[in-house]
């Protein structure tokens, strides 16, 4: 039976669309498409990733081994597709991960904070996910940062807060899917910590979980539901920045690695796989953090790539972004014309790992007595900044902002505006990678999302209908066409 758009029934009635409706809903924005619905579907979703990030990473890769000018292309930016999209919410042109994650999953607008309902937090919407695993595919989530997070949840939770934390695990664990890996659990038992473990709450519900590499690397097809978190957790339960992993830790790869050698079977898989921390690195304006995290990205898509050799007429493969974050720009008003990115390579570590390393050690042995002179050999050594060619303005950023990070001069300077030079970052921690991406012609406007259009790229069966421009509610829509799933009775679009 042909399904009348909620669109035409309202219109009939005379009802006025309400704008979140109206905006890119209409069916006609999916051709129909003759295409065998793929087996296999991947989406990748770049946390903060516009095309900024992608195309930084790519000019850093040519910069570390080249003077010329040129980029070296990642893996996904040379898929044969590639889309505009659109990542505008409810109530703003500015998305956060949970409204753009819901458009993503559901094909509905919301507002930033809400997963999987509506603006009026009275309607649930069912994700893709659940609609792919009710015809028969295997689901798998995977997550640089921790599982409950905007993102991921998005595919598996309806929450009115994403602050819900532990709602959303306990949704998880509720879920059915087959595969969830990366972070862990930021509420593990509630924000007062007194409720049931979600491991033991996911343990019940029979999945396997396991928490070091050689359990992980040990899981076979035959270990059933699987929950594995990474055995080494950096900030917020999620895995560490990938210019911080230890060989030893897994990495992005190795989660969508696992992901396929589990979830592989005749009736096919939808896996997605979020790089959640480039989002972090954005918000914290640390462009070798993002850069590095947009490559561990790219890593984890040639896993995909590497399935889809195998699998060329059943496999899609997508990689988009969600927003974009911090504002990146290639170019900065101190250097003009001109851009050099082999300068952000001198940082050994991300923002993260100074603050909670060194800077909490200083702080926490010298309070009230550290001295700036101290510090420059290790921001030098650190950042690869040269204290002696820098200017002496740059000097009294930096030194003003370690007097800030010391606790010294917030009383003296009530009305200066902390927010808009540090962000809440540790003052001295954000100051340095601001100037280093200055020196470097990185430009940064904000420590939140900002309103710019992503990227989609595609590559495999179906990958034809991801061309163009269009709106990230029309990546469900254009995903259910093609997988010919049962349409979210929520959602506005026809059924064909
Ligand atoms: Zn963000």
């Amino acid at each position: 039976m042909k399904r009348v758009p909620l669109r035409s029934l309202l219109i009939a009635v005379g009802l006025a669309l309400p704008f979140s409706l109206q905006a890119g809903n209409t069916p006609a924005a999916v051709p129909a498409t003759k295409t065998p619905s793929p087996k296999y579907v991947f989406l990748f979703i770049g946390d903060g990733m516009s095309m900024t990030q992608v195309n930084s990473a790519e000019i850093y890769a040519k910069a570390i081994g080249s003077k010329e000018v040129g980029i070296k292309k990642l893996g996904f930016s040379q898929f044969p597709v590639a889309g505009m999209t659109t990542t505008y919410e409810a109530g703003s042109f500015i998305t956060d991960s949970a409204s753009a994650g819901t458009a993503m999953a559901s094909g509905n607008k919301t507002l930033s904070g809400i997963i999987n309902m509506d603006p009026g937090k009275t309607r649930k919407f069912a994700t893709i996910a659940e609609q792919a695993k009710a015809a028969g595919y295997k689901i798998g989530i995977v997550s640089s940062v921790s599982l409950d997070h905007a993102t991921p949840a998005s595919f598996y939770a309806k929450v009115p807060s994403r602050g819900d934390m532990y709602d959303i695990a306990v949704q998880l664990t509720q879920s059915g899917f087959d595969y969830f890996g990366g972070g862990g659990f930021a509420q593990p038992k509630g924000k007062n910590k007194d409720k049931a473990d979600v491991i033991d709450l996911a343990r019940q519900s029979g999945y396997t979980y396991v928490n070091s590499r050689e359990a992980f690397q040990a899981l076979k097809p035959i270990s059933g539901k699987v929950l594995a978190v990474n055995a080494t957790l950096q900030d917020a339960s999620a895995m560490p920045y990938e210019m911080d992993r230890k060989p030893d830790d897994l990495s992005l790869a190795d989660y969508t690695r696992k992901g396929i050698e589990l979830l592989d079977n005749k009736k096919g898989f939808f896996m997605m796989v979020e790089g959640g921390k480039i989002d972090w690195a954005g918000h914290a304006n640390d462009a070798m953090a993002n850069i590095s995290d947009v490559i561990a990205l790219d890593n984890a898509v040639a896993e995909a790539v590497a399935f889809q050799s195998r699998h060329p007429n059943e496999t899609l493969i997508l990689v988009t972004g969600d927003h974009e974050t911090g504002g990146m720009s290639i170019g900065f008003a101190g250097t003009k014309y001109a851009t050099f990115y082999d300068k952000v390579s001198k940082q050994t570590m991300s923002f993260q790992a100074f603050t909670d390393g060194f800077m909490k050690q200083y702080k926490a042995e010298h309070k009230g007595t550290g001295s700036f002179a101290d510090v420059i050999p290790v921001i030098e050594k650190t950042f690869g900044l040269d204290f002696a060619k820098m200017s002496s303005d740059e000097k009294t950023q930096i030194e003003r902002a370690f007097v800030r990070s010391m606790g010294g001069e917030i009383e003296k300077n009530p009305l200066e505006n902390d927010y808009l030079l540090y962000g809440g970052y540790d003052p001295l921690t954000v100051k340095l990678t601001q100037i280093l991406n200055q020196h470097a012609g990185i430009g940064w406007t904000t420590y939140s999302h900002t309103g710019v259009p992503v990227v989609t790229f595609a590559k495999g069966a179906g990958q034809e209908l991801f061309g163009g421009y269009y709106d990230n509610t029309d990546i469900y829509r254009k995903l259910v066409r093609l997988m010919k799933l049962r349409v979210n009775a929520n959602s506005t679009v026809a059924a064909n």
